[in-house]
């Protein structure tokens, strides 16, 4: 099955009861044993597991091309779920441009915890090689990143991953596996934040590891999301399955939009730099055409003025709204410099923008009015 088809029917299967096309929702938080005490239907509790996050799992495992997927509640969730299954004394070498809740739980969390963590640009494979510790157990990284859209190439940093016996992570939250398929290019785990692209309405928070094989790893990060309990309640697992019905005509025509965006803003007069994989002077240029279908949804801009300049511009805008997150049918527009603190290297004119699913002449008139004050 090819990855459209995959998305419309992978756990969407027929209610076997009623003939239902669309999956019931089921909210009972505990299952009934059979005389013989038991449980032939295979759930027992909704925090081990439930039928619609089942059929979730089974969609995001498909998609993904991995034997295995684990649901969350939230993206940090997914990802803290990760780091977790290491133990202490473990290394990480994580990507410098990371998306900034990443860093955060690695240094709040997990360093006084007991993990090792080395921050360096992993798009340069020889500093990368020159981070490898014997205790070095993963490398975590996210490409396109956020919020500068560094491309990482994935099938480089995987093999340098295992001939240090590490594994190689990958967030793909904002590529998707339309897009492109990190398990594929050699990566052992991907993790997702489904409260972008995947749940598409900016309606549902969701998180998700796959993996590409069902491995000793894979087993104790199931144990922790069941005994850590950081689990999406049913009516999330299913609004997020119906987002990814939807995934790949959305994605096609939001990385088409974004394309367009991009080469308009780069010849804008009142804008100074514009960071988009598609361009061909964007440094990952050639290897985001090794690894990507198309260039994602996605892209930064800095405009020709200061901080207090780029909030006035964003304060101009009419259809683009301005708040926080991404993937969804409405176009986002954000400072990320105000919304990830003091320690931020962001630079203070720049401006991340989700691509909507709005007509794309719409989208230029308002962000052209804006920009140039007319
Ligand atoms: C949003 C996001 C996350 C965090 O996901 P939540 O669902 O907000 O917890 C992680 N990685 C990337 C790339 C993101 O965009």
């Amino acid at each position: 099955m090819k990855f459209e088809t995959k998305a419309i029917h992978l756990g969407h299967e027929v209610d076997p009861l009623t003939g239902a096309i669309a999956a019931p929702l089921h909210l009972s938080t505990t299952f009934e044993r059979e005389a013989d005490g038991s449980y032939p239907r295979g759930h027992i509790y909704s925090r081990l597991s439930n039928p619609n996050r089942d059929a979730l799992e089974r969609s995001l495992a498909g998609l993904e091309n991995g034997e295995g997927a684990i649901a969350f509640a939230s993206g940090l969730a997914a990802i803290t779920n990760v780091f977790q299954a290491l133990l202490p004394g473990d290394h990480v070498i994580a990507s410098q441009d990371l998306y900034h809740g990443t860093t955060h739980i690695l240094q709040d969390i997990f360093e006084p915890w007991g993990l090792e963590v080395s921050f360096i640009d992993v798009t340069d494979t020889s500093q990368l090689e020159g981070a490898i510790q014997p205790n070095t157990k993963m490398i975590f990284l996210e490409t396109p990143s956020n919020p500068l859209l560094k491309i990482t190439d994935i099938a480089a940093v995987a093999d340098i991953a295992h001939k240090a016996g590490a594994l190689c992570v990958c967030d793909n939250t904002w590529a998707t596996p339309l897009l492109q398929r990190p398990l594929d290019l050699g990566a052992d785990i991907v993790v997702h934040s489904t409260t972008k692209y995947f749940g598409g309405h900016s309606d549902v928070l969701g998180g998700a590891t796959i993996s590409k094989v069902k491995d000793a790893f894979f087993d104790r990060m199931r144990m922790l999301q069941q005994i850590g309990g950081a689990v999406p309640a049913p009516f999330d697992c299913w609004l997020v399955l119906r987002g990814i019905q939807t995934l790949s005509c959305r994605m096609k025509n939001q990385s088409e939009s974004a394309f367009a965006i991009a080469k308009f803003l780069q010849k804008h007069p009142h804008v100074e730099k514009v960071y988009y994989p598609g361009l061909v002077d964007h440094p990952g240029h050639d290897i985001v055409l090794k690894q990507m279908s198309q260039f994602g949804g996605m892209l930064s801009f800095q405009i020709k003025g200061n901080k207090e300049e780029a909030l006035a511009f964003t304060g101009r805008l009419k259809i683009i709204r301005r708040a926080t997150s991404l993937g969804g049918v409405e176009s986002l527009i954000e400072h990320r410099a105000s919304i990830e603190g003091p320690n931020s290297k962001t630079p203070d004119n720049l401006l991340r923008f989700s691509v909507g699913l709005e007509n794309l002449d719409d989208l230029l008139t308002d962000l052209d009015t804006a920009l140039t004050h007319k």
